[in-house]
């Protein structure tokens, strides 16, 4: 492995060299000196995001009020599904937007597991998001009929378990399901791959893209997905609990059923008939009404996104994370940090977890003391977040050092007996 200067100055090079630098101008810093690393978890707040706020209050709500419906309202969930359709390979027609990702998942194991009528199995694995297998056990529960969850476990609680997996996949799995990226290591899993075997025994997937949209290239299109879900207030920059979206390969749309059928899926709506009728395309997956003021703020980060483009992001990302693993191993290693994440940066997101015996003291450390804010995830991960939008070299060699300063210090002796409820 070839060795980077431990200097300070190289970081400043490397940020005088970077094309994607000046796209941080594009987010609210009221604390230049803080260092984020959180946007993995919370996404900046764009500048556009606070002038499009004023208008969307102010005028839509305050001027237009009702009348706001047919000057753009109504279309929201399918005007700004179209633009993260960009970036993840699909259709404008194949996403939407709407409810959390948690109740998408939902709608979708749900859809899934009545058109796989006599499979029995669920596949996924324990580095997914709990929150998915909490509803996957829901699901189960409420349709009791019997369906099994076959979990895969990972050997080091970093790698995705991929053999395990294609060794449950049989002719009784009706889905698997897995997070693109799992949200303690890291691990991005082979989409494209795993999508052909559960195709090739008939089973659909389910890929969460949480931790993906954003900042890994997605082709759900080319991947053959069947259906997926993904939040936008990550490194989408859509703001605290911003609607999520939800992906319906087209020729699946028609033979889905939502399974809660609110008026907003109902075909001519405002005819106000006694009985159901899903309306045609992706619209039939909305329920109720959707809260205009944070769906119509998620589209300026996605804007930003599309403008700085997904690969360079992706290069950026790369040459971030392989820095600050360069980092870990010559200045953090000596003091017992160890690398919680893939080595190889084609099996890594755009976060990288360090773990430490004294982990969620040195997170409040740094937290409280130091200025970083990285978040903290059990037994032992420090996450550091690197979003190339608004991350520079600079906050990762500092944010090192700090890291370092933390355990030399001592100062997360303080910290043993308080956690705090967020994380
Ligand atoms: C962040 C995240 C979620 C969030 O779900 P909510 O319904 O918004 O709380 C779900 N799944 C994964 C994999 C995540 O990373």
């Amino acid at each position: 492995m070839m060795t980077v200067p431990l200097d300070r100055s190289y970081a400043d090079q490397l940020d005088a060299a970077d094309d994607l630098a000046g796209m941080q101008q594009a987010f609210v810093n009221l604390e230049p000196d803080m260092i984020y690393l959180d946007g993995n978890s919370l996404g900046r707040l764009p500048r556009a995001a606070v002038d499009l706020a004023d208008d969307l209050v102010r005028r839509q709500w305050g001027e237009r009020l009702i009348r706001g419906w047919n000057e753009g309202w109504f279309d929201l969930p399918e005007r700004i599904g179209a633009k993260i359709a960009r970036l993840i390979g699909a259709a404008p027609d194949e996403v939407i937007v709407a409810d959390s990702t948690s109740v998408n998942l939902f709608k979708l194991v749900v859809a899934a597991l009545r058109a796989q009528r006599g499979r029995m199995r669920i596949i996924s694995d324990d580095l997914n998001f709990p929150s998915d297998l909490y509803i996957l056990q829901g699901v189960v529960d409420l349709l009791g009929s019997g369906h099994e969850i076959a979990l895969a476990y990972s050997a080091d609680g970093i790698h995705g378990p991929v053999e395990t997996i294609l060794s449950l996949l049989d002719h009784n799995t009706a889905l698997l399901t897995l997070s693109h990226v799992t949200f303690k290591s890291g691990f991005l899993y082979d989409m494209k791959a795993l999508t052909a075997a559960a195709h090739a025994v008939g089973a659909l997937t389910i890929w969460d893209l949480s931790h993906s949209v954003g900042a890994v290239p997605i082709d759900l299109n080319g991947s053959g997905v069947d259906l997926a879900v993904g939040c936008c207030y990550k490194y989408l920059n859509g703001g605290p609990g911003a609607p999520a979206f939800l992906y319906i390969r087209r020729d699946l749309q028609e033979r889905l059923i939502n399974p809660i059928s609110g008026w907003m899926g109902q075909r001519d709506l405002f005819n106000f008939d006694l009985d159901y009728a899903p309306t045609a395309g992706l619209r039939r997956f909305l329920t109720g009404t959707p809260p205009i003021m944070s769906l119509a703020l998620i589209e300026p980060g996605v804007d930003l996104i599309l403008a700085a483009g997904i690969e360079r992001l992706r290069a950026k990302s790369i040459a971030q994370t392989e820095y600050l693993i360069e980092l870990w191993q010559q200045r953090l290693a000596p003091l017992g940090y160890t690398l919680n994440s893939p080595r190889d940066p084609a099996r890594r997101g755009s976060h990288v977890s360090l773990g430490h015996p004294a982990g969620l003291g040195i997170d409040l450390a740094l937290i409280n003391e130091l200025n970083v804010l990285p978040d903290f995830r059990a037994p032992d991960n420090i996450r550091l977040g690197i979003t190339p939008l608004y991350t520079s070299f600079r906050d990762i060699y500092i944010a090192v050092e700090r890291l370092a300063q933390a355990v030399i210090e001592q100062r997360y002796l303080k910290y043993q007996s308080n956690r705090p409820t967020v994380t």
